[in-house]
């Protein structure tokens, strides 16, 4: 079995689920009391948030590139940034080591794709949202995505930092995510990307018809394959 390397703590609300998720993977396809081998380098997710905020990206790859050699030192045989956001520093993290990334985009677009869906609505951080190294990538392989308007990115951008980041899960945020998501279904959108590692602590697949992609359980399931490949 080949050792996980997981950059982590964006937040760590989610990181606990990529723990569960590979974990559960490996259990199901080795039996008994198999679990992943993995390595976790957690950063302090309000530096990172800063970094974010001042738009001082380079910093932020800065203590992710460090996070990720740190990593691979560790016996990493392969890194995942957990964390969509983040991905926008992806070609400096990668860059910083030898061992290969599993971008969580390409993750996505794969899923996408074997659906059958080259129409999706993408939600996320405002960063996720609104630029392109994201949605650039699913763009890339050919599917148009969808993005809410700028009142609902700036209410879900909230929901994320406000709550979900610090372990709040609240009712109304789930009805208000809801019906964003009703919205971008009417518009076409054969599949909902929950593209940001916390959304899917608020909604689940079954919280609505139309098909719903939870990023984090498709970049640690996808992890847990590569580790066992
Ligand atoms: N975990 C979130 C994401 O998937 C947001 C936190 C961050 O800014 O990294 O985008």
């Amino acid at each position: 079995m080949k050792t996980i390397g997981l950059l982590g703590g964006m937040s760590w609300e989610s990181t606990v689920s990529y723990y569960q998720i590979i974990n559960r993977v490996v259990k199901e396809r080795l039996g008994g009391l198999h679990s992943a081998q993995c390595l976790l380098f957690s950063v302090d997710f309000a530096a990172i948030e800063a970094c974010q905020a001042k738009g001082r990206w380079d910093d932020a790859a800065d203590i992710l590139a460090e996070g990720a050699r740190r990593l691979e030192r560790g016996g990493a045989d392969f890194l995942l940034i957990c964390t969509n956001t983040m991905h926008k520093v992806a070609p400096q993290v990668a860059a910083a080591v030898s061992i290969p990334l599993l971008h969580l985009a390409e993750v996505t677009a794969d899923e996408l794709l074997h659906r059958g869906m080259t129409k999706a609505a993408l939600l996320g951080t405002r960063y996720t949202m609104e630029e392109n190294f994201y949605k650039g990538v699913l763009q890339q392989r050919g599917i148009e995505v969808l993005v809410p308007d700028a009142k609902d990115r700036a209410m879900i951008n909230d929901i994320i930092f406000q709550e979900l980041c610090l372990g709040r899960i609240e009712d109304a945020s789930r009805q208000k995510m809801l019906s964003v998501i009703d919205g971008l279904r009417a518009q076409g959108a054969q599949g909902i990307v929950l593209g940001c590692t916390e959304i899917g602590l608020l909604v689940r697949p079954q919280d609505s018809e139309v098909p719903m992609l939870d990023t984090t359980l498709l970049h640690a399931v996808a992890a847990a394959e590569m580790a066992l490949a």
